[in-house]
């Protein structure tokens, strides 16, 4: 069976002004269906860029990255953003809630963002908030939530399309360690559970050994584990 991601000789400059920057200089890796991938990486390594190519919210100057069987650098914007909102969930840092709306609404919006055919299906919306432990905290706006809260909030509402890809960019970022514990054990439980694939960058050791496999990004390449000083003893 073939891979679910598949990145080949991905490569990537920035070019400021008449400086180039390269960012990917031939990335290529398979991640396969219902993985939990996390990828790490000192600043600068190229983790942003690649989360970007692989969220169809960029393309690559060259090589291909499949996502499901679709090349998202051959698709156009228009294509990419449709398979975005279809077959993919975002989990960032900072938690992105409206502030005016309650937990339930902050969760249904991505419903009507996404135009889910069909409509409504409460009990997919009963499912998730209740694996998150949202169930009593739905009526409170974000300011009444904890960080943790707001997080798993955020996480619903990545899921609740039921994305066949969660991407999360620094998840437990802005969090304290036991809310981080407790957003890393439902971000492992959803992925076993609900069957996504999911990809985390993070830059915190103790994140990344919730994944299956650990990606490590030096200079905009992938390197082992062992060229990887700053990681050292943190493999899976
Ligand atoms: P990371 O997420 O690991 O910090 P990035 O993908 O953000 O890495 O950055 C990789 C390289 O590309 C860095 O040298 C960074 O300075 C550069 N870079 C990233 N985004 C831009 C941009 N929009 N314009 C110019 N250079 C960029």
């Amino acid at each position: 069976m073939s891979a679910f991601i598949q990145a080949q000789d991905l490569r990537k400059t920035y070019r400021v002004g008449k400086i180039q920057v390269p960012a990917l200089r031939g990335v290529s890796f398979d991640v396969a269906k219902g993985e939990f991938v996390s990828i790490v990486g000192p600043s600068g390594s190229g983790k942003s860029t690649l989360f970007y190519l692989l969220g169809g919210l960029a393309r690559p100057d060259s090589g291909h990255i499949f996502v499901d069987g679709d090349d998202f650098a051959a698709l156009s914007d228009a294509e990419r953003t449709r398979l975005r909102k279809k077959k993919i969930g975002f989990v960032f840092q900072k938690f992105n809630l409206l502030p005016t709306l309650d937990a339930r609404s902050n969760i249904q919006i991505a419903v009507d963002i996404a135009g889910a055919n069909g409509g409504y299906d409460s009990a997919n919306f009963e499912k998730i908030t209740s694996l998150l432990g949202l169930s009593k905290r739905l009526p409170h706006r974000p300011s009444e939530l904890s960080g943790g809260e707001q997080q798993r909030v955020a996480l619903a509402r990545a899921l609740i399309n039921k994305p066949a890809l969660v991407l999360a960019d620094e998840p437990t970022g802005n969090l304290d360690s036991e809310n981080s514990e407790i957003v890393l054990k439902m971000l492992r439980q959803t992925n076993q559970e609900l069957g996504q694939t999911v990809l985390m960058i993070t830059h915190n050791p103790e994140a990344a050994r919730y994944g299956d496999r650990i990606i490590h990004m030096r200079d905009g390449g992938i390197v082992p584990p062992e060229k990887d000083p700053q990681w050292a003893g943190v493999t899976k």
